[in-house]
């Protein structure tokens, strides 16, 4: 069944328990995540991104997902990811989105809480939960915003600023940066914990993990004990996806010996085993 983001987060931060987002591109991600969610009896984030407009259109993602999750047993939720244009979260909510994320973390504080206020309110009315984002990460591409590629400390979203900004805009969940990255890790990441406990104890609210492809099962189960209830994961099925064609392709290379419909299948198998391995991570 479709359910709002709020709905489903407020049963994790009771439970210490989190739901996983997965990012979906087109039918073949969105019938993979469907299926992993089915199997193991989980709840699940459909997650769409903004930046995925000029492939696919929007109300035909939704369509799909809402159709899928009428048809499940299990909770499911359709989320806008990282929209920094109005226009798009007033779209999501006329297609039936049931969260939206606007994300204004490049901004002022100031201009961030304004025009997260007008989001909130939009979408409000249509029941519509509100994901924020405070904290600067790299872009959601992976791409490095500094030539190191270092986590960068004076960029972790600061505590009182995320009270500020919570009491302030009314949103039900909030993204934070605490040494987490869009994209693949260089070396082995480190969360600052001592952040988030602050986050957590000052705010009241869910938080949210971006870029938790990559970091370690065991600070990803802290972070849920800590605070954390939805983790977003996109790259490693980005990648995993490309992986599982390359593997098809190398084992079949003669021309007329792989048909595509092959390869889908063969993609979706695949992707159905990554993305149960993280849904196994947020289990009770
Ligand atoms: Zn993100």
């Amino acid at each position: 069944m479709l359910v709002s983001l709020k709905e489903l987060l407020s049963q994790c931060q009771k439970n210490k328990t989190a739901v996983t987002a997965f990012n979906v591109y087109n039918l073949e991600t969105i019938l993979s995540v469907n299926q992993a969610a089915n199997n193991l009896n989980q709840p699940v984030i459909f997650s769409f991104g903004e930046s995925y407009l000029d492939d696919v259109p929007m109300d035909l993602i939704a369509l799909n997902i809402r159709f899928l999750a009428e048809q499940s047993d299990q909770s499911m939720v359709l989320h806008l990811d990282h929209a920094k244009n109005l226009s798009t979260i007033k779209r999501a909510v006329d297609c039936g989105f049931t969260s939206v994320m606007y994300d204004g973390s490049h901004l002022s504080i100031e201009e961030n809480i304004k025009n997260t206020r007008t989001v909130v309110e939009i979408a409000r009315k249509a029941k519509v939960s509100v994901e924020g984002e405070l904290g600067y990460m790299n872009p959601e591409d992976g791409s490095l915003h500094n030539e190191s590629g270092a986590v960068d400390h004076s960029e972790f979203t600061r505590p009182e600023m995320a009270l500020k900004y919570v009491t302030e805009t009314g949103v039900d969940a909030l993204a934070i940066a605490i040494g987490n990255a869009h994209g693949l890790y260089q070396g082995e990441p480190h969360l600052e914990f001592s952040v988030l406990t602050e986050i957590a104890a000052l705010t009241d609210i869910p938080l949210v993990l971006h870029g938790s492809s990559g970091i370690p099962e065991d600070q990803i189960k802290k972070a849920i004990n800590f605070g954390i209830c939805k983790i977003n994961v996109n790259t490693e099925l980005a990648l995993g996806a490309v992986e599982s064609i390359r593997q098809s392709i190398k084992m079949s290379p003669e021309v007329n010996s792989l048909r595509y419909e092959k390869l889908i299948r063969q993609t979706k198998a695949d992707l159905v085993l990554l993305i149960e391995k993280y849904l196994k991570l947020t289990r009770n």
